[in-house]
């Protein structure tokens, strides 16, 4: 059901739902607050410094608008509240001065400096706190539309028919769990009444998004159980030994059993299906590359796959590179090419002269025919979700598929997720590969590590800066970053060059100034998202990582895999000052799965970007992590009402394929 079938949405108010992924009414209710703010009073004297607060009170002063560079403001007041009165500061929303008169009530939600008697507001609300607490819904909105609204055009969708709102649970298990039915359910997590209540709607929704993932996971692994077709190849290992010995290096024994495994697949009439595991730097191109050339041999096209330009560009010329004393013909498919030479090459892979492509997402558009793929290769395989899995495997032919991914996650939870593929797990890493000296350090030692990254900068070599994830919701965060630009450039940049990347960039701003890192045109990159993953920067040998407690440890294990690629020593400083027992783990181990072990026992405030930039685990509202429990049980009930031939539950069944493509 349209989105644009619920009272009130607009032409106007349905473009900006759009805008954030809003499409249908399934959508619209699914849209759950990233937060909820309790909104209860705190006494003033009784907080800690720095302490989040909530206080009412009323504006005792004209607002002061203060503009900066960047087109940042801030706005400061007094309030006069029940414990005394305080200034307010709040950032980016000069909208609000006019609103703000003398006498008007209003409720701030902040952090409190106690020592100065300041409140860092992150938002301003109209009206007094009642004497109950109250749970309010915060929704991630954009310009032009508020949280105000979301909430009404979900509450009025909640109030259309039942019939709109698909529920993908079967009543089977609604009964067996004794859970709320949809609907009540999702009025519940809009609107909570209690956190208890919060609990249990949440724990019924949870289940939900887990069972329609592990049925497409479940069903997708009993798809390639029954197919037929796959490609039995003749594999020519002679020549495939004679190009292994003919590399830089000798494999690790990890890497020639991953080949084995390939190769063995490749050989097999049962479509290959694999993962290929390995921690950061551990080599798994190389890999992949072997089994492009074995594919070759046997007469079929490879494609290989990655999420970035970037890192597209990077594994062509490596390819480029390593075979080029063959007449492979390898070429380049990207988003950005201009349209005759698109054209041309579509033309190459349907007539067969293009034996090797690389390129981002356009491999699998559906108006790309190739004459004879045999193999498809994805890097990176965490960002595909299990969607264009499915995406690939339906393209009408059979080509054998193996994914690689560089997160290393516990084998039970593998089990779960990749429950559809075979893996294959490179542990050990190349010889001579120096690890990352890592340190944790608090803000107060700042200075010592301003001198550590001049010394690195002296030597001729590159620095990785990294701040935390800009929110959309959070203008502080956006104040960090260009506040540390500054601080950078006060220490540095006189000598040194320094740019920025941030997550609200144009990709293609992006793209250019990674690329300037890249060539060595940027000295210091300081960066608020992922810088990309698997990018390879040799003469990188350092990355400094602010509020590093923000982070889970997997995500900073990644993050420093960006250094210490090469034979230089390379360092990671981890700035913190809190959460320091968790940040040493880093300092002691450069294990990648332990690593993501510990992450998964402690799980804390769980991986900020690290769920964020994985296609699978983009759940909506659970969490692969914490939700471990409901995810098996889901895991298990979907299978057994996958392969339960006695239901007669067509349309539902038929739903939660079709989501496979969807979704
Ligand atoms: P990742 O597994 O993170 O994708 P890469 O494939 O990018 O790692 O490999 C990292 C670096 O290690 C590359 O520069 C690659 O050439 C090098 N490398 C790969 N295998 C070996 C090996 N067996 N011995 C030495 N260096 C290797
Ligand atoms: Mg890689």
């Amino acid at each position: 059901m349209e989105v644009s079938s619920v009272k009130g949405i607009g032409p106007k108010s349905l473009a900006l739902l759009n805008k954030i992924g809003i499409y249908t009414v399934d959508d619209l209710v699914t849209h759950y607050p990233f937060r909820y703010d309790v909104l209860k009073r705190s006494n003033l004297k009784e907080v800690e410094q720095d302490e989040k607060v909530i206080i009412d009170g009323k504006v005792e002063s004209v607002p002061i608008l203060l503009r900066f560079k960047a087109g940042l403001n801030k706005l400061n007041f007094r309030l006069v509240t029940a414990s005394g009165v305080v200034g307010v500061s709040i950032f980016n929303r000069a909208f609000l001065k006019p609103n703000l008169e003398i006498g008007a009530n209003v409720i701030v939600l902040g952090k409190f400096d106690k020592s100065k008697n300041v409140i860092t507001a992150s938002d301003i609300k109209f009206g007094l706190l009642g004497k109950e607490e109250k749970i309010e819904s915060v929704y991630h909105c954009t310009n032009g539309l508020t949280n105000k609204q979301i909430s009404t055009y979900v509450n009025t969708a909640l109030l259309m028919n039942s019939k709109d709102i698909t529920d993908f649970i079967p009543e089977k298990y609604s009964v067996k769990y004794k859970f709320l039915n949809k609907k009540t359910a999702l009025n519940i997590v809009h609107n909570p009444p209690s956190a208890l209540k919060l609990r249990e709607a949440k724990v019924r929704l949870k289940y939900e998004e887990l069972f329609a993932f592990m049925f497409k996971i479940n069903y997708l692994k009993e798809q390639h159980r029954l197919e037929k077709g796959g490609i039995a190849r003749d594999i020519d290992f002679e020549k495939i030994n004679a190009f292994i010995n003919k590399l830089s290096f000798e494999l690790t024994k990890d890497q020639k059993k991953a080949v084995d495994e390939i190769l063995k697949d490749l050989n097999k009439k049962v479509r290959m299906n694999r993962l290929l595991q390995g921690d950061v730097g551990s080599g798994k191109t190389i890999v992949a590359f072997i089994s492009m050339y074995a594919n070759y041999l046997s007469g079929y096209q490879s494609a290989l796959m990655a999420p970035t330009e970037i890192l597209v560009i990077q594994h062509y010329n490596n390819l480029k590179e390593i075979l080029k004393n063959t007449n492979i013909n390898i070429e380049l498919l990207t988003g950005s090419l201009n349209k005759k030479d698109r054209a041309e090459i579509l033309k190459g892979l349907e007539d067969g002269s293009i034996d090797m492509v690389v390129g981002t997402h356009a491999l699998i558009q559906n108006d790309v025919i190739y004459k004879s793929l045999g193999l498809v290769i994805t890097d990176e395989q965490h960002r595909f979700g299990v969607n264009q899995r499915a995406n690939l495997q339906n393209k009408g032919i059979m080509p054998d598929v193996l994914y690689m991914s560089a997160t290393p996650i516990p084998r039970t939870y593998a089990l779960t997720i990749y429950g559809d593929m075979d893996v294959s797990t490179i542990k050990e890493l190349p010889k001579g590969r120096k690890p990352v000296q890592t340190f944790v350090k608090s803000e107060q030692e700042i200075k010592e590590v301003l001198e550590a990254m001049h010394e690195e900068l002296k030597n001729n070599h590159q620095i990785y800066v990294i701040a935390p994830l800009i929110e959309e919701s959070e203008n502080s965060d956006l104040t960090n970053v260009i506040e540390l630009k500054d601080k950078m450039n006060l220490a540095f940049g006189s000598k040194f060059r320094i740019d920025l990347v941030h997550g609200k960039m144009a990709s293609g701003a992006k793209d250019l100034i990674m690329g300037e890192f890249k060539n060595g045109k940027v000295d210091i990159l300081i960066s608020t998202t992922v810088i990309e993953v698997g990018v390879d920067v040799a003469n990188a040998s350092m990355i400094v990582i602010f509020d590093a407690n923000r982070f889970g440890l997997s995500t900073l294990h990644q993050l420093r895999g960006r250094v210490g690629r090469g034979n230089t020593e390379s360092k990671c400083l981890l700035i913190s000052n809190s959460d320091t027992k968790r940040l040493q783990i880093m300092e002691s181990t450069h294990d990648g799965f332990e690593i993501s072990e510990e992450d998964f026992k402690l799980r804390g405030h769980g991986d900020l970007f690290g769920t964020k930039q994985s296609g699978d685990m983009t759940f909506k509202i659970a969490d692969v992590r914490s939700d471990y429990k409901i995810l098996v049980q889901a895991k298990e009930d979907s299978n057994e009402y996958l392969l339960d031939t006695s239901n007669n539950d067509e349309k539902l069944k038929k739903c939660l394929m079709e989501s496979i493509n969807h979704g």
